[in-house]
């Protein structure tokens, strides 16, 4: 069986691997880091991309750890609800929509790809610079010399994958959108029935927030995940996106004007450790994936905005596709059908993303909102918003199966 080469063992890397495994193939990850560490805070995976998980077996372990989204609830500066969209499986998805801790769900797959391929089958301190390729083999680089040949070449090394620098070259810098992104996570008590995610405020102003730890639930507490994203006139290192910069949080007198009769936003902000900041970056839509024994997956192929919470989803059903097309035809065709599916999709993720996504909802309330005591149902029809959301959803491929 084809030998095949991933180059990082995040989310999309660690998934293929064990796609790719499942169908027989031998799988190698090189991983840049020394030691991987359970980076982030939370993440989350939709139906679509869920029921990939629980097809590779990964349920339960899954539902050890991850919070079950009972449903997204938009909600507008003054607090009224907008629209609560449902996200599970009792309302008509194939599988759940899972809140987790990123290095959690980056373990369980990581634990499992040691369990299943072999504990060899990941190789730290690897950082690929490069490839070489001929009609028979590709030869995969790493920056300090040595090097690893493989039939098969995926890179998946995330935002500054080297291998997409290389099918690139000119490729221009990230593409920044004008927010910058506070995050962390912190427990608190637990609000609701601990399963909602809440996105309140505006495109200037907006606080995401949602649960993910389902073991503190279990004991009626949560590790409560926050996003805080305020928009900047001045990029604040724009040219050096990095999921763990720290940051000391002079931003939360401006949250001070969001209203939320259930969530105590300022006290949430002030009472968390460590808070990271992350510009909205993503890139432009590539012509092409795909060369000869090369190709790219996840954020490598198409990083986008994480409005829609599509990241680690669409590159989980990459890893899916992926390891069918392959399986069909082990070789550089089935790169090409691969990427025949998934690259149209993604670019129309990547461009609905930057128009808003479902978050269109808090827009589309705002421009009407005038005050605490407005009905919303006055303002908004239920169609308008379930235009934007179904829309959305049908675009990301988690549609309702009935
Ligand atoms: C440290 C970190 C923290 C993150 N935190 C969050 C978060 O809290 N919430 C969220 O929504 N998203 C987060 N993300 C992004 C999110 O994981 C991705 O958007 C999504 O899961 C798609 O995953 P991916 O596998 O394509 O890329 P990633 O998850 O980014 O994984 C890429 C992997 O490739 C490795 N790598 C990088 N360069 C090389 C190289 N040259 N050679 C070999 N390996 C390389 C990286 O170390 C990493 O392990 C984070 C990403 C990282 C790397």
């Amino acid at each position: 069986m084809a030998r095949i080469v991933i180059a990082g063992a995040g989310i999309g890397g660690l998934t293929a691997a064990l796609c790719l495994h499942e169908k027989g193939f031998e799988v190698k990850v090189l991983e840049a880091v020394e030691e991987l560490k359970p980076l982030g805070v939370g993440i989350n995976v939709m139906p679509h991309a869920s029921a990939v998980l629980h097809e590779l077996g990964l349920g339960p372990v899954l539902d050890e750890c991850a919070i079950r989204t009972r449903a997204i609830e938009y909600r507008t500066r003054f607090g009224q609800l907008i629209q609560s969209d449902p996200r599970n499986v009792e309302a008509g998805f194939i599988a759940p929509q899972y809140s987790v801790h990123r290095g959690e769900l980056q373990f369980l797959l990581l634990d499992a790809v040691r369990s299943r391929v072999g504990e060899g089958a990941i190789e730290t301190g690897w950082p690929v610079e490069g490839f070489s390729q001929t009609d028979d083999a590709v030869t995969v680089l790493c920056a300090d010399g040595r090097s690893h040949e493989a039939d098969i070449l995926i890179g998946a090394e995330g935002l500054r994958s080297r291998v997409r620098h290389q099918l690139h070259p000119d490729e221009g810098p990230l593409c920044y959108e004008g927010t910058m992104m506070f995050r962390g996570a912190v427990e608190t008590d637990m609000t609701g029935d601990g399963r909602t995610m809440i996105i309140a405020g505006n495109h200037d102003l907006k606080f995401v927030t949602y649960p993910i730890s389902e073991k503190l639930r279990k004991k009626g507490r949560a590790l409560t995940n926050w996003v805080a994203e305020v928009r900047h006139d001045k990029p604040r290192h724009i040219q050096d996106a990095d999921w763990s910069r720290g940051v000391t949080i002079d931003f939360i007198k401006e949250f001070d004007r969001l209203q939320l009769p259930d969530v105590n936003v300022g006290e949430i902000l002030r009472a968390t450790e460590n808070v990271t900041e992350y510009p909205m970056v993503d890139r432009d839509p590539l012509p092409f994936w795909s060369k000869g024994r090369v190709t790219l997956l996840g954020d490598a192929a198409h990083p986008m905005y994480p409005i829609g919470a599509n990241g680690a989803s669409q590159a989980i059903i990459d890893a899916r596709v992926l390891a069918d097309e392959l399986a069909r035809r082990p070789d550089a065709t089935g790169l090409q059908s691969y990427e025949e599916i998934r690259r149209p999709l993604t670019t129309d993720v990547v461009l609905a993303n930057r128009r808003g996504g479902p978050e269109r909802v808090l827009d589309l309330a705002d421009a009407r909102v005038t005050g605490p005591d407005d009905r919303i149902e006055e303002l908004i029809t239920r169609e308008e918003l379930e235009q934007i959301s179904s829309g959305y959803r049908n675009l990301a491929g988690f549609r309702k199966s009935r």
